[in-house]
């Protein structure tokens, strides 16, 4: 077999447009956000304008990160030091991260064999504690079913803050992810659907909301530059009330995401024609089992992810190393030793320890890859036909 020689860290080269005009605002010396000529509308507020209205959503921040926006939602939805916050087991560091930002503590949901959260044990963890907030994660792209979700919710008085770092452009029947409820909080981090290194965004319908997460980012008096904020009343009050949290992102990387985002929907084309050649190769195989993608989403598959259920340590080690011989990169979450980005809730010592069974046996043999754009689909069969070919080799087959 042939060993793939593509790189699954390399994102695509930032466009030319982008570039060009990078270069424009480093050659105007204007970078910061409220670094503006006359009423001229800045590279960050333009961003902000363009994201609210391809969200559909009335307000829009652009901020430092994908975890900042997440520790600013909280604290503008008023969480407090102590408060229990709910959120998925299956996460990213910066998501606990978050909440513990707040002072907050961390209550996991465990999850389903399709990786989303699972609604029952939501049911049982709402009554369980004093949590009035969920942050949901929506890892790797997965939605669970945000009607069944937002039901549950409202009947409970609880207040939905969504994680959108990999469902930008996502949808459940047609309603973007971020839009379900109080707030969207998603990343331009290099890996996510939009590249600025660094970077986040903030959406809410809330005016109250939005204007304190503005005073949190840092916008000291100059919020009404922003390009898509409550009005100016709207602040009167809380202008005064609310600590700024420097947190706000430059015009140099609103510059090169303004034509990103132009592209998102090409982009997320493109991703689609990817995840779906190599979820089509791997699905024949009976020791995989790939998450069942529900017709109500329209998923962005910049990764894919699959069990081999039965799969112990040992064999799980034999199957990431039979293909990174092969140049096949493939993370593995059941390791006990954080790794990467694959660090798991038993690796997040600073958060109160929780029983949560079902996610452990679904982490021990689940498998996770990035689908960068710059693998064309040739390269993505002959992905597939490595990791058909090894799961075959080490007779995981018989394994169900
Ligand atoms: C990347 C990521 C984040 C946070 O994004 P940053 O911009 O890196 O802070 C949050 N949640 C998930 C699931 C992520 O993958």
């Amino acid at each position: 077999m042939d060993p793939f020689r593509g790189v699954f860290t390399q994102q695509e080269a930032i466009p030319d447009e982008a570039i060009a005009a990078a270069v424009d605002v480093m050659r105007s010396g204007r970078l910061h956000r409220y670094n503006t000529l006359g009423d001229e509308l800045s590279p960050a507020s333009e961003l902000e304008r363009n994201f609210a209205a391809y969200q559909g959503s009335r307000y829009c921040l652009a901020c430092a990160s994908g975890g900042y926006a997440m520790s600013i939602a909280l604290r503008a939805a008023g969480v407090q030091p102590g408060d229990h916050v709910l959120t998925n087991s299956f996460t990213l560091a910066p998501v606990p991260g978050a909440i513990a930002s707040v002072g907050a503590r961390p209550v996991f949901v465990e999850i389903t064999e399709n990786l989303v959260l699972d609604l029952a044990d939501l049911e049982a963890k709402i009554s369980e504690t004093d949590a009035k907030v969920l942050l949901l994660s929506s890892m790797r792209g997965h939605l669970c079913d945000m009607d069944a979700l937002v039901s549950i919710l409202e009947d409970n008085g609880i207040l939905l803050l969504e994680d959108c770092a990999h469902t930008m452009g996502a949808k459940w029947k047609d309603r973007l992810s971020g839009n379900f409820g109080l707030a969207g909080c998603f990343s331009t981090q290099t890996y996510k659907h939009l590249n600025s290194g660094e970077g986040g965004l903030l959406t809410s319908n809330d005016p109250e909301f939005m204007a304190r997460a503005t005073m949190l980012s840092g916008s000291y008096m100059l919020y009404d530059r922003h390009g898509a904020v409550p009005a100016s009343e709207t602040f009167e009050d809380i202008r005064l009330e609310t600590a700024n949290m420097s947190g706000r992102m430059d015009n140099l990387r609103a510059a090169v995401l303004l034509p990103q985002l132009a592209a998102l929907e090409d982009s997320i084309r493109r991703w689609n024609e990817r995840y779906d050649l190599i979820a089509r190769q791997l699905s024949g195989l009976g020791a995989i089992q790939l998450p069942h993608r529900p017709p109500e989403e329209r998923y962005v598959g910049s990764s894919i992810q699959f069990r081999l259920p039965s799969v112990t340590p040992d064999q799980a080690r034999a199957f990431l190393a039979a293909n990174k011989n092969l140049g096949v990169e493939l993370k593995w979450f059941g390791d006990d030793n954080p790794v990467g980005f694959t660090s798991n809730h038993h690796s997040w010592k600073y958060v109160d320890p929780q029983k949560l069974p079902v996610t452990d046996q679904i982490l021990a043999g689940l498998f996770d890859m990035r689908i960068p754009l710059s693998f064309t689909l040739e390269d993505c069969a002959h992905i597939s036909r490595i990791i058909r070919n090894t799961v075959e080799e080490l007779s995981l087959s018989g394994a169900a």
